[in-house]
């Protein structure tokens, strides 16, 4: 299949490592970015946020599943090699809020990879709360369901075994634009990611959508 046809997302190359995925036609403006670093040595995908789940009004979209796309559709920046090939790498997830535009891809991977989130509020999070906190309940969609284990600031991001930490990614607690926002901080390659925290430029739809938090 050639490289971004016919997907609900593009990649392409930031460091040696990372991947920026945009989710280009989302039926909520939002264009998300996704973060994809690929740690060989570990066999593993980590993943900052999973987009809007893939819902679009382009019907020549066929690939609307990030899981699917990760697995199947070629990146010219990865040596035209999909980034994870027929899914042989595992996965981690990590959540760098819980607003919807972040999260609605989540249920492709919670059920067998690890999915961590910020341990800085954790009520923030608690089921009988996330539709609203996930502004789900404003968009009158289903909130995904997923049970994310919480991290303490600076902590590493554990394998999918568990046992030892990615190399040099460490999470940062980064309360501000909501209570459970976190950050990634790649030693190694000098680069952090952000979530929400920082826009090169903010659309209206989410400002506007963000404002229901104040
Ligand atoms: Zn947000």
């Amino acid at each position: 299949m050639p490289s971004g046809e016919r997907a609900a997302f593009k990649a392409s190359r930031l460091s040696p490592t990372t991947f920026l995925i945009v989710e280009h036609s989302d039926i909520y403006e939002e264009h998300p970015f996704i973060y994809a670093k690929i740690v060989p040595d570990a066999s593993t995908i980590l993943l900052l946020d999973t987009g809007c789940g893939g819902a679009t009004k382009d019907d020549e979209i066929e690939i609307s599943s990030l899981r699917e796309f990760i697995g199947t559709v070629k990146v010219d920046d990865n040596g035209g090699q999909p980034l994870n090939e027929g899914g042989k790498m595992r996965y981690v997830v990590v959540l760098s809020h819980c607003h919807y535009d972040h999260i609605l891809g989540i249920e492709h991977f919670a059920d067998d990879s690890p999915v961590y989130a910020s341990a800085h509020a954790p009520e923030f999070l608690s089921p009988e709360v996330l539709p609203r906190h996930s502004l789900c309940e404003d968009l009158d969609i289903q909130t995904p369901k997923y049970t994310p284990t919480l991290l303490p600031h600076k902590s590493g991001i554990p394998t999918p075994g568990g046992s030892a930490a990615l190399p040099d990614v460490k999470l940062l607690h980064t309360p501000g634009h909501i209570p459970d926002e976190l950050a990634l901080w790649d030693e190694a390659e000098r680069m952090l990611y952000v979530g929400d925290t920082l826009y090169e430029w903010a659309h209206l739809p989410q400002r506007r959508v963000h404002r229901h938090l104040a």
